[in-house]
């Protein structure tokens, strides 16, 4: 145990157990299998009791034994505990007897759970010496990438496929990042993020960096135990692009359990995608262990990933916990959006409408019971894709800067309301 591991053991394969060194590395040189990290669960017992938790500031980095770096935070200090939010509204809509909303839209500092992994990225990227880090996104990631390398004065290249929402991209530009646009779907420019990966020295936080970067998921998990007064919500609906965010919130519940935290208790961790990419709701609907790679075509442009890299271990999680996944339309994706607006006064990106509309379905089908207890994890705000609902929410009504105007505009509306 040194100094440069902090809580750390090891980085460890997921398939045939063999362990790395703590460096930015992310595949297994035998079998190919992911890289994840491995920690010193009795140290961390040791330190990170309920009291500890409280006593600290109210941002992710409360559970920071749990995270993947050796010393303190240095980039995104202030990032996460995000709001939970009781949707008695909604959850009148959709007939469930208690729901939350643990609304990530207002993460800081770019209004998407990916502040949580990016913070972690970096935090790490800067304790191995780099100085340019980068990334392929759908959006978020590339925003949050910008975003927080700007304030840590490193320089970033982020790369995206060509046909993201216009706000995603300003989201990055403005913060002075290298935006590199790609003629091709996500899928592809992942690939060649791969490539240059291997070429220049950079920290990409989601392929070199993968493993310390996926770990920062986990702080949605932990949060959430903590907001609902130690204990696990019978079901987490949880939006899948890569699969890697579902995954995760079944190791921070894990961890907590396994730590003494919270008590043992059942809980199932449901997936949702849209129609249009859904490869992996697809396969676990189908009761497949695999899925099959798909060609994306919707308006959830940030879950737009149709060779998930964690696709088979978020079918793999659903399984052990006895959950389900899946899809919904463009359309029942503007709708959900629109609902929870209208219930909650929350505005998510297409992301949320894509959780709200999979966990209605999923209640309606009886696959999740009535009587039981859910969060959703809303993971994006809509003021980055007004694209996809514009059009759709109505228009404003315009009359002239006059008293009788209005006073025939409010009439008009009692008669047709009558
Ligand atoms: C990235 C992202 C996700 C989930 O990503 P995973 O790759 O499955 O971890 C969910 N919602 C939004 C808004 C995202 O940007
Ligand atoms: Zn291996």
């Amino acid at each position: 145990m040194s100094e440069q591991q902090g809580f750390m053991k090891a980085l460890k394969c997921r398939e045939c157990g063999r362990e790395y060194p703590l460096e930015a590395t992310h595949v297994c040189e035998f079998d190919f299998g992911p890289l994840e990290v491995a920690y010193d669960y009795a140290k961390i017992k040791k330190s990170l009791t309920r009291e500890a938790i409280a006593s600290r500031p109210k941002t992710m980095w409360r559970y920071r034994e749990l995270l993947p770096i050796a010393g303190e935070p240095t980039v995104g200090p202030l990032v996460g505990f995000t709001p939970l939010v009781k949707a008695d509204r909604l959850a009148k809509k959709l007939g469930i007897r208690e729901l939350w909303i643990k609304n990530d839209a207002v993460n800081y500092p770019t209004l998407s759970f990916k502040d949580r992994v990016v913070s972690v990225a970096l935090s790490r990227a800067k304790e191995l010496g780099f100085t340019t880090v980068a990334c392929a996104s759908t959006g978020n990631l590339a925003n949050s990438v910008a975003a927080n390398a700007a304030s840590a004065g490193l320089k970033s290249y982020v790369f995206i496929p060509s046909d993201l929402e216009q706000g995603k991209i300003v989201n990055s530009l403005v913060y002075g990042a290298n935006v590199i646009t790609i003629k091709g779907h996500y899928d592809e420019v992942n690939r060649l993020c791969a490539e240059i990966a291997g070429k220049f020295g950079w920290a990409f936080v989601n392929v070199n960096m993968r493993p310390y970067y996926a770990e920062g998921s986990k702080s949605m998990a932990y949060e959430i135990i903590e907001q609902l007064g130690w204990r696990i919500p019978d079901h987490t609906i949880v939006p899948m692009a890569s699969g890697s965010l579902l995954t995760k919130i079944q190791k921070g519940y894990q961890e907590f359990t396994k730590l003494g935290l919270i008590s043992e208790s059942k809980y199932s961790i449901h997936g949702a995608q849209a129609t249009g990419c859904s490869p992996i709701s697809v396969a676990q609907k189908a009761g497949l262990d695999f899925f099959k790679p798909v060609k994306p075509d919707t308006i959830a442009k940030s879950l737009a990933i149709g060779t998930p890299a964690d696709g088979f271990y978020a079918l793999k999680a659903m399984k052990e916990t006895n959950a389900h996944a899946d899809d919904i339309t463009d359309d029942e994706i503007r709708d959900a959006i629109k609902l929870l607006a209208e219930t909650e006064g929350i505005f998510a990106e297409t992301a949320g409408g894509v959780t709200v509309g999979v966990a209605k379905k999923l209640i309606a089908s009886g696959k999740i019971p009535a009587n039981d207890s859910a969060v959703l994890c809303i993971t994006g705000n809509g003021l980055k894709t007004l694209d996809a609902v514009t059009g759709h929410v109505g228009q404003p009504r315009e009359i002239k800067p006059s008293l009788r105007e209005f006073e025939a505009l409010v009439a008009n509306e009692e008669k047709v309301n009558a």
